[in-house]
């Protein structure tokens, strides 16, 4: 069973309280196939340029993400993002956004990857997300995440494109503007409504809301005493929520996955997401070990058992 992921794969400047870098491997689909792919098999499908480099490449190699579907483009660059922290790293404000190669993107899967059961997609217009859905045959579950540029500017797009989502993966102040609802409880179901069966609105350092039909589950964030860089750490949740079901080889049961599987989900993307943030972009996933991916789940256990 193995899980296609769809995005950017960027460079990114990045600044914090805790220092500065020009420009370092990022992007969504790059966070979200370095966390899953510590449970499951990743095919990854995104866009890079002539200036992608080769120890780049291989970081993605050495974690086993199948790069049949990064199309390179020689004479193009690659995407490039920058951002600057708040002093309590909670706000971020964008700096640059050169889309560059990513512009033009428009996946297409390489015939190996259609048959794969799990889709997550990364933030990208919704229309090419819906495109790329349309591709798979007999996905078990699908679904992704999406901004406020998306939801305010290509609402009806987005729309269709959720009636086609098995689960959607959403920061709480988005939930808010895609549902139109203040309150949580009411944001949840308006969404739910919209199509995906199970909702996962990401609350930063405060953890995540699961949401599946009447129920919900409250997963907390894991306490960092420092936290370097929290840049791909919804993303990098996002890879160990997917990344986990699928390795599971997770199916549904008239129509829905099982909601205790969820919940272990939506722990081990809150395991993923805390050890991004521990070192800048993705270096945490050069050392991370399973052993320490195991040992960050049983005390989230503990703290959270009563
Ligand atoms: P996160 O911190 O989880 O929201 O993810 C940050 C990553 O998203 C960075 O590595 C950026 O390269 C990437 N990113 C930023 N803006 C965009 C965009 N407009 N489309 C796709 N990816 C983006």
């Amino acid at each position: 069973m193995s899980l296609v992921v769809v995005g950017s794969v960027a460079y990114d400047g990045v600044e914090t309280p805790h220092g500065k870098v020009d420009r370092m491997l990022g992007g969504a689909a790059t966070y979200i196939s370095l966390a899953a792919s510590y449970f499951t098999p990743v095919k990854i499908v995104a866009v890079v340029g002539g200036d992608f480099a080769a120890e780049d490449t291989e970081l993605l190699v050495s974690r086993n993400i199948d790069l049949e579907g990064l199309e390179r483009v020689p004479d193009g660059r690659t995407f490039f993002w920058a951002g600057v922290y708040s002093a309590d790293m909670n706000d971020r404000y964008t700096l640059a956004t050169e889309l560059n190669v990513f512009a033009a993107f428009n996946p297409q899967l390489p015939a190996a990857y259609r048959s794969a059961n799990y889709l997550m997609l990364g933030n990208i217009q919704p229309a090419l997300q819906k495109n790329v859905r349309a591709q798979m045959d007999g996905v078990q579950f699908v679904g992704g995440d999406t901004m406020n540029y998306w939801i305010n500017d290509f609402r009806g797009e987005l729309l269709e494109t959720l009636k086609e989502w098995d689960f959607l993966l959403i920061n709480d102040s988005e939930a808010r503007l895609l549902s139109g609802e203040t309150n949580i409880r009411r944001a949840a179901a308006a969404i739910q409504a919209m199509g995906p069966q199970a909702l996962v609105i990401k609350r930063g350092e405060y953890g995540a809301i699961l949401f599946q039909g009447e129920r919900h589950f409250i997963a907390p964030g894991y306490l960092l005493e420092r936290v370097f860089d929290p840049t791909g750490a919804g993303d990098s949740f996002a890879g160990g929520f997917i990344g986990y079901l699928a390795g599971q080889e997770a199916q549904r049961n008239r129509g829905e996955i099982d909601f205790a599987e969820l919940r272990r989900a939506v722990i081990h993307g809150s395991v993923m997401g805390s050890f991004c943030c521990e070192k800048f972009g993705v270096d945490r996933f050069r050392t991370l070990t399973h052993a320490e991916v195991d040992a960050r789940y049983a005390e989230f256990q503990e703290c959270a058992s009563f």
